[in-house]
């Protein structure tokens, strides 16, 4: 069973934190448990020992034996290098173009129609962006009737086709239609399948060539553990995806989805959803996620 990386982390620092005084064993001890930890989150083994070796070289270099708080020290060291991995600064959306194009992917069910709702929100209100939604899933009318709804609510055009099944061809008209009609800003959302299947990527990878979106953002729902890593895999072998998003952070997960992720595709995390509502949408911050994962 998978066991959440911030609950493992915690349980090894407990003892550190607890002691008046540590010793280099300890020190060890935690880190072998740590690059465990990293090792069982799906962490890359290379990334892993790296962390662990860049932890241990700091902890010696800062003399954290010999502090006056030596686990608070340490515990701030992991934190720190954890923040490091998941990108240190939250990393931006390319707004250039005119009209600014996302293509919204992942599986369905990973919150994908809900964010880009969101997305169009916060972008109308903090950057005067004028959206336009595109409602590029050809197989489920509930999906576009969802995504008209969310529209409605934020008083956002959405751009539908009803009777073309041709996903590419619904994804140009619209911008085309963006262009004319001054949209400067394009989210589309595509189909999702409850699994990946070699249809839906062709589908989608047919898209983004025939687009040319300024971000690709793959969409994932963070309580998923090892499959989201999967999925984000695939689909970054595909796509060659910009940026995650990690959706439903509101849930009982605290955060190993994020650093798994991000070292295993290398690609930045730019937005996280913490709830269904269409406010319900941050930048990702790699600090304050490392917090998270330490509890
Ligand atoms: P899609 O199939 O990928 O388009 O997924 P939806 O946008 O329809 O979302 C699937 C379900 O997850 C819906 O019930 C959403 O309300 C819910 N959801 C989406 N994002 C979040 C989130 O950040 N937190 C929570 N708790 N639920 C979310």
């Amino acid at each position: 069973m998978f066991e959440n990386l911030s609950d493992r982390l915690e349980r090894s620092f407990k003892l550190l934190k607890g002691q008046g005084r540590i010793t280099e064993i300890n020190v060890a001890e935690t880190l072998k448990d740590v690059r465990r930890a990293l090792l069982d989150a799906d962490v890359n083994y290379k990334v892993a020992k790296q962390f662990t070796d860049t932890v241990k070289a700091k902890a010696m270099g800062q003399n954290v034996i010999n502090a006056i708080k030596p686990g608070e020290l340490m515990v701030k060291i992991v934190h720190d290098e954890l923040a490091l991995l998941m990108g240190g600064e939250t990393a931006h959306v390319n707004l250039s173009g005119n009209p600014t194009v996302i293509l919204m992917s992942g599986l369905q069910g990973s919150g994908k129609t809900t964010m880009s709702g969101k997305l169009a929100k916060k972008l109308k209100s903090q950057n005067s962006k004028r959206p336009l939604l595109v409602a590029a899933d050809v197989y489920r009318p509930a999906a576009i009737e969802q995504l008209k709804v969310l529209g409605e609510q934020i008083d956002v055009p959405v751009y539908t086709e009803p009777g073309n099944n041709n996903p590419v061809e619904i994804a140009e008209n619209a911008i085309r239609h963006a262009k004319v009609n001054h949209f400067d800003l394009v989210i589309v959302d595509t189909a999702g399948r409850l699994a990946i299947d070699e249809a839906m990527m062709k589908e989608i990878a047919a898209i983004k060539k025939a687009v040319k979106p300024q971000e690709t953002l793959f969409v994932v729902d963070s309580m998923t553990g090892q499959d989201a890593v999967n999925t984000a895999k695939e689909f970054n072998q595909t796509l060659d995806f910009d940026g995650v998003v990690l959706t439903k952070l509101d849930g009982d997960t605290r955060g190993g989805a994020a650093l798994s992720i991000r070292t295993v595709v290398d690609k930045p995390i730019k937005f996280v959803g913490t709830g269904e509502k269409l406010d319900a949408l941050d930048y990702f911050h790699p600090a304050r996620m490392a917090d998270r994962i330490l509890g």
